[in-house]
């Protein structure tokens, strides 16, 4: 059994824009949409709260610092690849992944639907079980950016262990 020294807890939140035509990439997954985020990457904003947390959780700065969205590199980068860096920064410092729970916030489309997809990708990427995984949705009841469909934001927690 695995002794366990170190509990580690990370927190993470991202935003972007929504702009009509764009492909909507959420939790790995391509949602249908008539509207995708807005950015540098493929702007997947569940992924980028959780590479956050991620970071966080083994105080390694923040996603900004290592994939830096002024990197050419980066330009519409599959976000997919981003965490799996980011799990490698995390595994080098000897921590594995405890659990994950994410907030995904937009009015619309549903996607309750598509959660045991983003669950069984994010978990194949990271390389833990779907178990360790929770991914919750909620509208913001119409108020504020994400409720008027200009964005979407995302929340994460993450707890490491070592
Ligand atoms: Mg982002």
């Amino acid at each position: 059994m695995q002794t366990i020294r170190h509990i580690r807890i990370g927190n993470g939140y991202d935003v972007h824009r929504l702009a009509a035509g764009l492909d909507f990439w959420l939790g790995g997954c391509r949602i249908t949409h008539t509207k995708g985020c807005v950015a540098h990457s493929d702007g997947d904003v569940l992924i980028h709260a959780l590479c956050d947390a991620l970071l966080g959780a083994a105080a390694l700065r923040d996603i900004g610092v290592h994939f830096p969205d002024t990197s050419s590199t980066y330009k519409s980068i599959d976000s997919k690849k981003i965490l799996a860096e980011t799990m490698t920064l995390v595994r080098a410092e000897g921590y594995e992944v405890g659990n994950v729970d994410t907030v995904v916030c937009l009015q619309s489309p549903k996607i309750a639907a598509y959660i045991p997809e983003m669950r069984q990708t994010l978990a194949g990427v990271m390389r833990v079980s779907e178990t360790q995984i929770s991914i919750k949705a909620t509208t913001t009841e119409g108020l504020g950016f994400e409720g008027r469909e200009e964005g979407v934001s995302a929340y994460a927690v993450v707890l490491l262990t070592k």
